[in-house]
């Protein structure tokens, strides 16, 4: 009997050991797996769609999937850009009221953008573009227009108007497209998917300011990005992301100090013609795609917070950060466990949005 234990206590300890020896194993082959990813790090960084865009990314193929999915995002600006005279865009908006044949992805840009306009009630406006021009946010040449000029000019705005059958693009001749407010984030994700078609499961892409990201950190923990804090420019604190986007729109981007002393920013009220004056000083959207995330961060800054904390809870499928010009910070609830807020900012007041 006593012989049967000592030979199960034995069995015991050599199962523990080997046990150990295996996590060892694994844990050891897992950090050379990693210091191998680490080493086939790519970096590509260049300018396109506006904007500085950096990639990294991991693995063998990392050099030549990056390369591709530069490729593809300056191949999308050549069809998206407003001032190409030969984008698709700007065939569109040059057709005088007739049907224009665009490519497919333009066609598939627009067809999502004018769904999340119809979806946000017209938040998102793809057709604001005149209305932006007389703001002078298009050429750089800023100017507050009279109530009476903005009131004619959005008689061109309405994204109902806009025919899209097939790849064919009809406008009246007086209204302008401009995707600016979802290009970004449409072409992160074609750039991610020729990542992912490349075998890539880590990396990371910030196509100005948009991060996407593929998988997680070599090592497998997720991403940490910064929130950027929409008064100082300094980091209000880290976002934990795996597989992922984070979108931030506000009006600290892009303004003007008007001859009034006004600051007046580039993301237009359609309602108004007016830049939005809501009392929000950004919101960050956290999707799985970037198409969404971008089309939500700009509407939802147009809504205000309540209206977009009421879009949140009819629609779910996103978690969204808002920062309001008093300072105060508003997370969804499934926000809470991936966001920290920096030390140095606890005094700032922290509310969650619930599920009701
Ligand atoms: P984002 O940086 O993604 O928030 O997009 C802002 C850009 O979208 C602006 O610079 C304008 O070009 C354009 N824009 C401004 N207001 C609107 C709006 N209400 N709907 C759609 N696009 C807009
Ligand atoms: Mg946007």
């Amino acid at each position: 009997m006593r012989n049967w234990k000592t030979n199960r206590t034995v069995r015991i300890y050599i199962l523990i050991a080997a046990l150990c020896m295996a996590v060892i194993c694994f844990c050891v082959m897992n950090q050379k797996h990693s210091e191998n990813i680490n080493q086939n790090k790519a970096t590509k960084e260049f300018f396109a769609m506006d904007t500085y865009i950096t990639m990294n990314a991991y693995g063998i193929n990392a050099e030549d999937a990056l390369m591709q999915a530069a490729d593809r995002l300056s191949a999308l600006e050549q069809l998206w850009s407003v001032t190409d005279s030969e984008s698709d865009i700007y065939a569109i908006n040059h057709g005088s009221g007739q049907p224009v044949s665009v490519s497919e992805e333009t066609a598939k840009l627009l067809s999502f953008a004018l769904q999340m306009a119809e979806d946000t009630d017209g938040a998102l406006e793809p057709t604001i573009y005149p209305v932006l021009t007389a703001w002078g946010f298009t050429t750089e040449e800023n100017r507050v227009p009279s109530d009476v000029e903005l009131t004619e000019l959005l008689g061109d705005v309405g994204y109902e108007r806009v025919r899209l059958e097939d790849n064919a693009v009809q406008l009246d001749s007086d209204m302008m497209l401009d995707l600016g407010a979802v290009g970004k984030g449409y072409a992160g994700d074609l750039a991610v998917e020729i990542l992912r078609e490349n075998g890539i499961t880590s990396a990371l892409l910030d196509i100005g300011g948009n991060i996407q990201t593929v998988g997680t950190k070599t090592d497998g923990s997720p991403w940490k990005l910064g929130l950027r804090d929409p008064f100082t420019g300094g980091t209000l604190g880290t976002l934990e992301i795996s597989d992922g986007a984070v979108v931030t729109s506000g009006n600290y981007e892009r303004y003007f100090i008007g001859e009034d002393g006004k600051r007046y920013g580039h993301i237009i009220d359609p309602a108004t013609g007016y830049p939005v004056e809501n009392g929000l000083a950004s919101v960050t959207i956290i999707a799985k795609e970037g198409r969404l995330c971008d089309a939500l961060s700009t509407s939802l800054f147009v809504m205000g917070l309540d209206e977009a904390a009421d879009y949140w809870l009819q629609h779910q499928n996103f978690e969204m950060i808002v920062i309001t010009e008093n300072g105060e910070i508003y997370l969804t609830d499934g926000i809470a466990e991936i966001f920290t807020l920096d030390s140095n900012h606890s005094s700032m007041k922290v509310n969650v949005i619930e599920h009701e």
